[in-house]
């Protein structure tokens, strides 16, 4: 089960390759605890020489993998679902470990990541395609799909089950094998879905993982290998952009989930009790470490007032602590995340902000925390506004203007989430419809889910996971232009 590898006796051997697991070329690296800074563990530390046999385990596993009848795929992605559901528990616990995030929040992601499974064992089978004949006459067209070839995938640490499953269920889907490439902070709950995609009935070498520190060496060795033909990555911009200049090289289709700077923006009718409840889930979910974090708060003025005593009253309520203890909001991911995030926050303070709220962090703790925050008078050129902030910070700034608040919303080089809480509808989505974001929850929230195309606009990012649009950047089209005299 999850923990067995836990507190292992011998060597790590955490890298998977071809249908086994063993270790990794250059030694191991430890997994910490964000919340009491102790090692969990360690985990195999993966080479390029390790990166360069997956790619041969996925090469041999791909035709047949590519061939296996979609509804024999679709079972397996489908057993997986039940397994993570099962598992649940067990999984929570390990991501809460890794990543400090709380246990109602862990549990959230594995039942989120489950779902993937779920949602692409069902579209696994709906075969799209099209047959047309041609203007002239005679031809026939067939439109087809067949599987890009083998995928590369590299995940973060904030939803370390997510974003590997929201890759995986769709590469395996479509037919693709894999090489997976977890964030060397949450390796573990990563190589958990492994096993359990081995339990599932995964055949060897379609799903192979290789954890590492030396994460450029490693996904730079696969972006070389002209038998790799698909890089997904979710992470920084920053990193986004280093990869899809290596993807240039040899014309590697991508996906890039890269960061976001989401606008929360409440208008003057809006029910400031629902969009409160809103505020606190696209906030603090994660802690604030979510791409999706709602980043800056645009409230109407006439109810900025009401608004910040309402939002900082539900603040001031969470518990700060490990997630172990029960804590509403775990620890940041590492003593740098804290360095940051203060950093915005003295930023913003001295150009005239205030700390008008904030929730007290339990005693004792010796890991990363930093107090959810609410900052008030916050100018609208303040870093903690235009930068992300990744952390439990929120910046409060009011506005008049409808257009006005329009243009600052979009006044970034990011676009991934937005949130509008309006009384009318209509209303609310004419805010939204301006806004350049690719989600955008109005009256809500949280805008994941697995049916429907998560992505950005702008530097957040290129194409879509979930809904039919993530099982499509795992596939090329194909067509035959075919005589039919
Ligand atoms: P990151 O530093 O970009 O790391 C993401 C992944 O890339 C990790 O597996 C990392 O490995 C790897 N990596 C780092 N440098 C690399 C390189 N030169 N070549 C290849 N791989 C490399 O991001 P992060 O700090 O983990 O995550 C936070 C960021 O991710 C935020 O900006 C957030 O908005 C974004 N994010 C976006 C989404 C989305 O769907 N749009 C979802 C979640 C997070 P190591 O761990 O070994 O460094
Ligand atoms: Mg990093």
């Amino acid at each position: 089960m999850v923990t067995a590898q836990l507190g292992n006796s011998g060597p790590a051997a955490d890298v998977l390759i071809g249908g086994r697991w063993r270790q990794g070329g250059a030694g191991e690296f430890p997994v910490h605890n964000p919340a009491d800074r102790s090692v969990i563990t360690t985990v195999s530390n993966g080479d390029v020489a390790d990166a360069n046999s997956a790619v041969d385990a996925a090469a041999d596993a791909l035709p047949g993998w590519a061939a296996t009848p979609p509804r024999e795929r679709s079972e397996i992605l489908r057993r997986a679902f039940e397994l993570m559901t099962q598992d649940r528990e067990e999984l929570a616990a390990l991501i809460a470990a890794e990543n400090g995030k709380s246990l109602s929040d862990a549990r959230g992601e594995v039942g989120y990541a489950a779902e993937f499974f779920r949602w692409f064992a069902e579209e696994c089978v709906r075969s799209g395609g099209g047959f047309g004949s041609s203007p002239a006459g005679g031809t026939r067209t067939i439109v087809t799909h067949k599987p890009v070839g083998i995928a590369a995938l590299v995940t973060p640490w904030n939803f370390p089950a997510a974003m590997a499953t929201r890759k995986l269920a769709p590469a395996l889907a479509a037919g693709c094998t894999t090489l997976l490439k977890p964030a060397s902070e949450t390796p573990l709950t990563a190589l958990a879905i492994a096993r359990l995609l081995t339990r599932a009935g995964v055949p060897d070498g379609v799903v192979n993982i290789v954890p590492t520190r030396t994460s450029g060496a490693v996904v730079g060795t696969w972006l070389a290998d002209q038998r790799v033909r698909k890089i997904s990555f979710t992470g920084s911009t920053e990193v986004g952009r280093v990869l899809l200049h290596q993807a240039a090289d040899r014309v590697v289709n991508a996906s890039m989930e890269l960061g976001g700077n989401a606008p929360f923006i409440v208008t003057q009718d809006a029910d400031l009790d629902a969009a409160v409840a809103g505020a606190m889930i696209a906030k603090f979910r994660g802690g604030g470490q979510a791409c999706t974090a709602a980043n800056r708060f645009y409230v109407h003025a006439d109810v900025i007032d009401d608004f910040a005593r309402r939002f900082g009253d539900a603040v001031e309520k969470l518990t700060v602590g490990p997630a172990a203890a029960g804590a509403d909001i775990g620890p940041l991911i590492s003593a740098k995340a804290v360095e940051e995030v203060t950093a915005l926050v003295d930023g913003a303070v001295a150009k005239g902000a205030r700390i008008a709220r904030q929730a007290t962090v339990a005693d004792g703790v010796t890991g990363f925390f930093f107090p959810p925050t609410v900052l008030v008078d916050v100018p609208a050129d303040a870093d903690v506004v235009l930068q992300e902030i990744f952390g439990p910070v929120a910046p409060l700034v009011a506005w008049t203007d409808e257009a006005a608040v329009i243009r600052e919303a979009n006044r970034t080089e990011m676009g991934l989430a937005a949130y509008v809480y309006a009384g009318e509808l209509q209303r609310a989505v004419r805010i939204a419809e301006a806004l350049d974001s690719g989600m955008i929850g109005i009256n809500r929230g949280l805008v994941s889910d697995p049916s429907a195309p998560f992505g950005g606009m702008k530097q957040s990012g290129l194409g879509r996971e979930g809904a039919r649009a993530g099982l499509e950047e795992f596939l090329e089209t194909q067509y035959f232009s075919v005589d039919w005299s």
